[in-house]
């Protein structure tokens, strides 16, 4: 586990500065000791070669949990079963034999499908952060292709979906299919 910078690929697109809050209970992320998520999602224009951000957001770990018990133990075992069968650990665990800490490097690809970002119409980075640093590790930072999230949605139970939809009527907009990028491992 090594701690670096924070890449400004992972900045907020708003303020082009690090995540300063939680999305849920908006605790400071760059005081003290804090945990969190950040997940970006991009579209991609292939006729423009553009991209651009359309979802993104920092999530304690705290929050991250409880979002997790809100998913049914059904679909909690269809998503670390697909992850268990299609996560491309070889290629994180190449990044960190190597010392390869250059971003670009670990989330160019998607790290279940192997397809390239600009293969994609649309991309999700995700990065476990301690404070005003970004962890590498051998679950992260990562990219997966809007193919990843089409199979995530597919396995959810529409208890798991149920519960997502009352907890985003209380919280924020964002899609169920993300919540995978959430779990701890
Ligand atoms: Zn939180």
């Amino acid at each position: 586990m090594i701690l670096k910078e924070i890449p400004e690929i992972f900045f907020s697109s708003k303020t082009n500065l690090p995540f300063e809050n939680c999305i849920i209970c908006n605790k400071k992320l760059a005081n003290q000791k804090v945990d969190y998520f950040v997940l970006k999602s991009y579209r991609y224009y292939k006729e423009y070669d553009k991209k651009d951000v359309i979802y993104e957001m920092a999530l304690c770990f705290k929050c991250a949990e409880m979002l997790e018990e809100s998913y049914s133990d059904e679909s909690n075992e269809r998503i670390e079963k697909y992850f268990a069968d299609n996560f491309n650990l070889k290629n994180m665990l190449k990044l960190i034999s190597s010392n390869n800490y250059n971003i670009y490097d670990w989330i160019a690809h998607c790290a279940c499908k192997g397809m390239h970002w600009k293969k994609t119409n649309s991309f999700h980075i995700y990065g476990i952060f301690e404070s005003s640093k970004i962890i590498y590790f051998r679950h992260g930072p990562y990219m997966l292709s809007d193919e990843v999230m089409a199979d995530i949605a597919n396995l959810l139970s529409n208890q798991t979906i149920d519960s997502l939809r009352s907890l985003f009527d209380i919280y924020s907009d964002f899609p169920p299919e993300f919540r995978s990028i959430f779990s701890i491992r």
